[in-house]
């Protein structure tokens, strides 16, 4: 039979597919990614499929592809043709490698252009869920490790996969890699040590400040500080701090986004700041009060107190 069709080029197709699914999810183009997950899903499927019989990647309601694929008749390569993502999924289950997931069935009707998802829809971007599960089903079936198909993206695909983690600290430690990533690639066809050179340069460059933002509606402005190391790519981070409480004598503010100008990592709100204090450590400023006093210096030293919790 065709060499392509084989488990083995399968596989090597599906975790392709499937490193470029993760890279489109980080950028994030959840068209593309849906068209990279859904090829990733069905060319595992037809790995394991093929694993068990050649005959069971035939296209299904054709009777020559199914003598051609058993081995007793002879097709043009032209003329081969193989199972689409939905029934080779439907096989599976049938045969109970796969269970039912109406997420997964969604994935695939996306990747076919049957359902459409506006871009950075929360549906696509939570998508990354029943990829990472269906992929690791298929690769316990074919008796490979999650390490061998998933290589360098694996611990972010094992996050992804534990469904008992908060979404909102899942989705973080996703980005942390995905932009970690973005940044290395950066860097792969120029000379040994650019990127070390780079984040030594920016850390040189680099010294604490602190800066108004801009006034919100009531006239009190958000701060903006130098943060820590960035998570994804250690270079300087900057925060920003929304105010939360005016007293008579000082403005109280929390910090809300982290952003990292080097790799573009970002994370903004109150609920994806506290996912990123879990996933980061040390912890970054937390808090800060300001005194109004007119009498105090300026906003630089007046800072009153700075808290990392
Ligand atoms: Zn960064």
């Amino acid at each position: 039979m065709d060499d392509s069709l084989s488990a083995k080029s399968f596989f090597k197709g599906a975790r392709k597919a499937a490193h470029k699914a993760l890279h489109d999810h980080g950028r994030p183009e959840y068209d593309e990614f849906a068209l990279h997950a859904g090829l990733a899903v069905e060319k595992l499927a037809k790995a394991v499929l093929v694993s068990k019989n050649p005959a069971y990647i035939a296209e299904p309601r054709n009777e020559d592809m199914l003598l051609h694929f058993g081995g007793h008749l002879s097709v043009d390569e032209d003329k081969v043709r193989t199972v689409g993502a939905k029934d080779a999924i439907a096989r599976l289950r049938r045969i109970g490698v796969l269970r039912a997931d109406s997420q997964l069935d969604l994935l695939i009707a996306l990747r076919n252009g049957a359902a459409h998802a506006a871009p950075n829809s929360t549906l696509v971007k939570g998508m990354i869920s029943p990829l990472a599960r269906t992929i690791e089903a298929l690769l316990n079936d074919l008796g490979k490790a999650l390490d061998e198909f998933w290589g360098r993206w694996t611990k972010a695909v094992r996050d992804a996969v534990n469904e008992q983690e908060d979404q909102v600290f899942r989705d973080v430690q996703l980005r942390i890699t995905q932009a970690r990533h973005a940044f290395e690639d950066r860097f792969k066809y120029l000379p040994p040590g650019s990127k070390e050179l780079v984040l030594t340069e920016q850390q040189l460059l680099s010294y604490p400040w602190m800066s108004f933002v801009e006034n919100d509606a009531d006239g009190i402005p958000f701060y903006s500080t130098s943060g820590d190391d960035c998570p994804s790519c250690g270079g300087p981070g900057t925060l920003t701090f929304a105010p939360t409480e005016v007293t008579a004598t000082d403005t109280h503010y929390r910090a809300h986004c982290f952003a990292c100008s080097l790799c573009s990592f970002e994370v903004v709100g109150p609920d994806e700041m506290a996912a990123l204090r879990k996933a980061n450590t040390p912890p970054t400023i937390n808090s800060l009060v300001v005194s109004h006093s007119q009498t105090l210096p300026p906003v630089e030293v007046a800072v009153l107190k700075a808290k990392t919790v």
